[in-house]
């Protein structure tokens, strides 16, 4: 902002965050305005804003206020789920020109807004992602590396991959804000399993690497920090038993992403 000047002639004005109420839409909006105040004679000099920058401010006070999404939220909420804006489009039926005006300041109708919440809420049965098979075979593939041993044999049930695997999508969904696979686990008695293993291990062998959407480098740094933490099979398998995500969750239930926040094992 640059200064200005009183026009009475009492030199310099102040700048000042002021809030005020504005009728929009049927409601009186607060909103909160960059403005200049003579500190002598207190006069207000109008808004500094731009007409497009106030009409957005006012825009995102009034969805705020009428229980919309906001613009940004709109924007961080896709962002978390790794979709751009013609993702968001194509997954809840929209234009993405729509999709632009909605992050940008346009007011979605009430039908549009229960439309977007479904698309972009939090899923914490998949940690914010589709399941990938081909991704669980990668990300076993990549630890296999990391901890230079086989980890998916045969005929197993994968008793401690299935333990790497989680705290990879937990540590991912903590660092990250979305899991790697989209894998959902269940708290069997001997630890956090994939749900419904039973169908899926053949499945995973037998997937299509080449299908695989490719790790990030922190999602490599993060199975590198889980293989160099838990070396051995039996590491994994205790601190897994550990976790207040496996005590407090009831057997047989499935473990929730939600508790990604909670983890208690060190690994840095
Ligand atoms: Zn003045």
């Amino acid at each position: 902002m640059s200064e200005i000047n009183c026009p009475k002639g009492h030199g310099a004005m102040e700048a000042k965050k002021i809030e005020r109420s504005v009728p929009f839409k049927g409601i009186e909006v607060s909103i909160i305005e960059d403005a200049f105040v003579c500190p002598k004679c207190k006069l207000l000099a109008g808004s500094v804003q731009s007409a497009g920058k106030l009409q957005q401010t006012i825009a995102e006070a009034y969805r705020q206020q009428a229980g919309k999404l906001t613009g940004e939220e709109i924007k961080r909420l896709r962002k978390v789920k790794g979709m751009t804006q013609a993702d968001l489009a194509e997954l809840s039926g929209f234009g993405v020109a729509s999709i632009k005006r909605w992050e940008t300041g346009a007011i979605q109708t009430q039908s549009a807004d229960k439309t977007l919440r479904l698309h972009l809420k939090e899923n914490a049965v998949n940690g914010n992602r589709e399941i990938s098979i081909p991704r669980i075979l990668l990300v076993l593939t990549v630890f296999q590396t990391a901890l230079n041993r086989v980890i998916l044999k045969e005929n197993d049930k994968m008793l401690f991959a299935a333990k790497y695997l989680w705290y990879a999508d937990m540590l991912a969904k903590r660092k990250l804000g979305r899991s790697m696979t989209g894998a959902t686990y269940a708290n069997l008695t001997y630890g956090p399993q994939l749900n419904n293993y039973n169908d899926l291990l053949d499945e995973i062998r037998n997937a299509d690497l080449s299908e695989a959407e490719e790790l990030t480098p922190n999602e490599v740094a993060i199975i590198q920090q889980i293989a160099e933490t838990f070396p051995e099979d039996r590491m994994v398998y205790d601190a897994a038993h550990k976790e207040p995500a496996w005590l407090e969750t009831r057997t047989g239930e499935l473990i929730l992403y939600t508790w990604a926040d909670k983890l208690i094992a060190k690994i840095t």
